[in-house]
C-alpha cells in the first residue's frame, strides 16, 4: 500500500484537495482519497511532493506507426506539402520502424500517458498495442477518392481487423481519414463498420480543406488531382464536416481531430450530434504543419467535449500531453489548469471508452499517477519549466 501527497491533488471528478491523499494498493488500484481539509498530519509511510498529482494522462490522437520520420519535414508549410513528404518519405526498414516505435511508446510511459488512441495504415505498431503499461485503441485507418477502389480498400481494412482480433487483441475500429480522401462510396461501405463503434476522423486541419469543398479548388484540390481525377470533383455538401457527419452519425462516439479552422458555423453543423463528438486538440502538430491554432476559445465557449492529443513525431518534437497543454496555456492564459488537465484525463478517457479504469482519481480506478511540479501554484499555472514525472 503506498500514501502520496502534494500540495494539491487533481481529482479531475471533482474539486482540487489541498493536501489531499491518495492511498494506493499494491496493484496501484486507489483505495482511498482523503480530503485532509489543507492541514496535513505526520502519517507513516507518507510520499509527499511539491506540485499537484494528477490521473495518467490520455493521448487520443497519434500516429506512433511514423515515429522514424521525427525532424524529418520542413516545418509551417502546410498540409498539402505535409501530406506529400509523410507519403515520399515514410517508406523504412521495417527494423528502423519497429525501433522508433518501442522508442516512441517508451517516451508516452516517461511522459505519463496511459492510454492512446492511436492510428493505423499498416499493422506495423500491432506488436507493441498488447503492451501492459499503456492501453491502445488502434484506429485503422483507411482512404480513396476513386469509387471503383472503395471494395478493395475495405477489404484490405478488414485484413488488417482481423490481424488484431486474432494476434494482437486489443481495442479497435475501422475508420476514415479525411473528408478530402474518402469517396462518398467508400464513406457508405464503411458506414456499416461505424455501428456503435467509436470514429475518428481528421477534421477541418487546413484553410484549404474548407476551399476545397466550399468552391472545389485551392491547394489541397490541387494537390490531390495529381493523384486522381477531380475533374468531377462535385461534393454533396459545401463544408467538410457536414458530409463527413452525414456518414458517421450511427457511430457511439466521433472523434474529430484537428479542428484548427473549425468556425462558429461549424458548430451549428455538429450540433445534432455534440453529446457524442470530442473535439481532439494536436496544438503542437498545428503549429508545425499550418502555423496555426484552433479557436480553442470558442471550443470551450461553447462547453464541447474536448480532449487532446500529441499527433505523431512526423509533425511534433515529443509526444507528450503536457506540452500540448503548456501551447495551449501560454496562448490561452485564461483557460484554467484544471479545465486543461481535465481534457488531457478524463475527457479522453471517455473518448476512447477507457473511463472506467482512467481520467480521474476515484476509488476502484487505476488511473496512473502523474506529478506536476516546477509550476505556479500561487496562480496555478504551469509554465515552459513544468515537468510530469509518473508516479505510478
Ligand atoms: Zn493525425
Amino acid at each position: 500500500m503506498r500514501k502520496i501527497s502534494a500540495n494539491y491533488i487533481f481529482p479531475i471528478s471533482g474539486a482540487p484537495l489541498k493536501n489531499g491523499i491518495i492511498v494506493l494498493d499494491s496493484n496501484n488500484v486507489i483505495t482511498d482519497i482523503i480530503d485532509t481539509g489543507g492541514n496535513l498530519k505526520e502519517i507513516a509511510n507518507l510520499e509527499y511532493y511539491n506540485g499537484i498529482l494528477i490521473p495518467g494522462f490520455v493521448n487520443s490522437h497519434c500516429h506512433i506507426e511514423l515515429s522514424h520520420l521525427k525532424g524529418k519535414f520542413q516545418e509551417k508549410t502546410g498540409l498539402p506539402n505535409f501530406i506529400s513528404q509523410v507519403n515520399s518519405q515514410r517508406k523504412a526498414e521495417l527494423n528502423v520502424i519497429y525501433e522508433e516505435i518501442q522508442n516512441s511508446h517508451d517516451e508516452m510511459i516517461r511522459n505519463g500517458i496511459v492510454a492512446v488512441g492511436d492510428i493505423c495504415n499498416t499493422s506495423d505498431s500491432f506488436i507493441i498495442k498488447t503492451s501492459e503499461e499503456i492501453s491502445y485503441h488502434s484506429f485503422i485507418e483507411i482512404f480513396g477518392l476513386e469509387a471503383k477502389k472503395a471494395k478493395k480498400i475495405i477489404q484490405n481494412g478488414e485484413i488488417l481487423l482481423q490481424q488484431i482480433s486474432k494476434q494482437f487483441p486489443h481495442p479497435h475500429s475501422l475508420i476514415p481519414h479525411a473528408p478530402y480522401s474518402v469517396s462518398p462510396e467508400l464513406f457508405t461501405q464503411l458506414s456499416h463498420f461505424f455501428q456503435s463503434s467509436i470514429v475518428s476522423i481528421h477534421n477541418q486541419e487546413s484553410k484549404a480543406e474548407k476551399e476545397m469543398f466550399n468552391s472545389g479548388k485551392g491547394a489541397l484540390y490541387n494537390f490531390l488531382s495529381k493523384f486522381v481525377d477531380l475533374s468531377k470533383w462535385n461534393p454533396e455538401h459545401n463544408n467538410s464536416l457536414q458530409y463527413s457527419l452525414n456518414y458517421l452519425q450511427n457511430s457511439k462516439q466521433i472523434l474529430l481531430v484537428h479542428n484548427t479552422f473549425t468556425g462558429p458555423e461549424d458548430l451549428k453543423i455538429a450540433d445534432p450530434f455534440l453529446s457524442k463528438i470530442y473535439w481532439v486538440l494536436c496544438p503542437n502538430a498545428n503549429m508545425y504543419i499550418e502555423n496555426q491554432l484552433p479557436d480553442i476559445k470558442l471550443l470551450q465557449e461553447h462547453k464541447l467535449n474536448i480532449a487532446l492529443g500529441t499527433d505523431s513525431l512526423a509533425s511534433n518534437s515529443s509526444l507528450s500531453i503536457l506540452e500540448e497543454i503548456k501551447t495551449i496555456s501560454s496562448h490561452f492564459p485564461d483557460i484554467k489548469l484544471e479545465e486543461l488537465i481535465k481534457w488531457g484525463t478524463l475527457n479522453g478517457a471517455k473518448a476512447l471508452n477507457f473511463s472506467n479504469q482512467y481520467g480521474s482519481l476515484e476509488v476502484g480506478k487505476k488511473p496512473g499517477i502523474n506529478l506536476i511540479s516546477m509550476l505556479d501554484l500561487e496562480n496555478m499555472k504551469i509554465n515552459s519549466e513544468s515537468v510530469v514525472k509518473k508516479l505510478a
